[in-house]
């Protein structure tokens, strides 16, 4: 298989080592001279030198509060920040930049939607169908939801291939369904859910449709009209940008009829002494001073991402997984979980009688970065029978040669802590 079958918006091939010099944290030896090989990128992708660059330009020439200020500094510093909104709901083909709220991240943006949509629409009786893959972050918000309005929370049972149970799905769904809250993409499993055909479906019933991106944004071309996600959650740390910021993407009529999530500076329009009336759309949810940096900086990370072009990143980390996949299942003993026909870089696995936490620690010290542990998904560690995984993610800037070096490490650790 070609490791540059990618291609990008010219139909070119993807030209992952020209890519590779982008991102400076790549190159280099740890540990007495062992190449550096990450494959942690569900948990945090690298950055580019541009988003580096971006951070430090703001402190440098034109730090300075955004909004409020009538000055030179600080219409730069507005226009860039406004320029990333801009950005972004192009990126997502979504309707205007008044649908895109600006958060700390995917987990700040399901929260805001629990406790100010939720409060006000989920009343005792209800039912909020989430599914048996969900990240900790698209579920204890939900959970916590449920319990203080009287609703119930019910998952869709995971079937053994790593999708969805449709058929248990479809009879979940009734009209006390209020709010589907589903992943695109599972962090674990790697599966890509057919999210336009749920929220369909949930939509019949008269249910609101959540999508936690957390996954799928980096890695695809998403369209939030044509999926018609209701509330879409994302972090800008998993898709090049800085820490510290992501986005909720909601309908327009929704966010209208919401209230605040957070009182304070910015999301006002008039304070009174006992009351106050709210700032427009989007501002009325971005209370206080935004991480002003790591959104102009996430504005960058989406120009390079759009550079590469979303459809060539996605082709080339199909074919980088199904690589990745086939290698490691080579490994004796080794096991992966999940064999979703559609799915994204995420490829968990364990190797019988090893401890995920051992097994990560072993090829670390050969120079290989994966993670281990319930990986924020405990009720999906219980479907899968075990108490935690390793799992390797990829990247578009990823390679076959770095996969050979884990498949490599690992029978290494197998050989280490006698086994194969
Ligand atoms: C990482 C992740 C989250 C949480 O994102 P934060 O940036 O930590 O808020 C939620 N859901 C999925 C599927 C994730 O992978």
């Amino acid at each position: 298989m070609n490791v540059n079958a990618g291609k990008t918006r010219t139909g070119a091939p993807l030209d992952v080592e020209g890519l590779r010099r982008d991102f400076p944290i790549l190159d280099q030896t740890i540990y007495d001279g062992k190449p550096l090989v990450y494959l942690d990128n569900a948990a945090t992708s690298q950055k580019p030198k541009a988003v580096i660059e971006a951070l430090t330009d703001y402190y440098t020439r034109y730090n300075a509060n955004v909004h409020r200020a009538l000055h030179y500094l600080g219409e730069q510093a507005t226009a860039r920040f406004e320029e990333t909104r801009a950005k972004v709901a192009a990126f997502l083909n979504a309707p205007s930049e008044r649908n895109i709220v600006f958060t700390r991240g995917t987990t700040e943006s399901i929260n805001l939607v629990a406790y100010a949509w939720g409060r006000a629409n989920i009343e005792n009786g209800d039912v909020i169908l989430a599914t048996g893959m969900e990240h900790h972050s698209n579920l204890v918000p939900w959970q916590i939801l449920a319990r203080a309005q009287g609703a119930e929370l019910q998952l869709v049972p995971v079937l053994e291939d790593g999708t969805l149970d449709r058929d248990a799905f479809n009879s979940s769904l009734s009209p006390k369904v209020k709010l589907l809250a589903v992943t695109h993409m599972s962090n674990v499993l790697g599966t890509i859910n057919p999210v336009k055909g749920l929220a369909a479906a949930a939509h019949e019933v008269g249910a609101k449709v959540l999508v936690d991106a957390a996954q799928s944004v980096p890695h695809m071309a998403v369209d939030v009209r044509d999926l018609d996600a209701d509330f879409m959650a994302f972090s800008s740390h998993k898709m090049c940008g800085p820490t510290g910021a992501g986005v909720l993407y909601a309908k327009e009529t929704l966010l209208e009829s919401m209230d605040p999530f957070m009182g304070g500076g910015e999301m006002i329009s008039r304070v009174n002494d006992d009351y106050s009336t709210w700032a427009d759309l989007p501002y009325k949810f971005e209370a206080g001073t935004p991480n002003i940096a790591d959104v102009i900086a996430f504005g960058v990370a989406v120009d390079y991402l759009s550079g590469i072009g979303m459809e060539a990143i996605h082709e080339y980390e199909r074919d980088l997984t199904a690589y990745a996949v086939g290698r490691l299942e080579e490994v004796p003993g080794l096991r992966v979980f999940g064999h979703a026909p559609e799915r994204g870089g995420a490829v968990s696995f364990e190797i019988e009688g090893l401890h995920p936490h051992d097994l990560s620690q072993y090829v670390d010290q050969q120079g290989v970065a994966i993670r281990a542990g319930h990986l924020c998904a405990q009720p999906l560690m219980r479907r899968l029978g075990v108490p935690a995984v390793s799992r390797a993610s990829v990247y578009f800037y990823n390679t076959e040669r770095e996969i050979d070096c884990l498949t490599d490490a690992l029978r290494r650790a197998c050989q280490f802590f006698g086994h194969g």
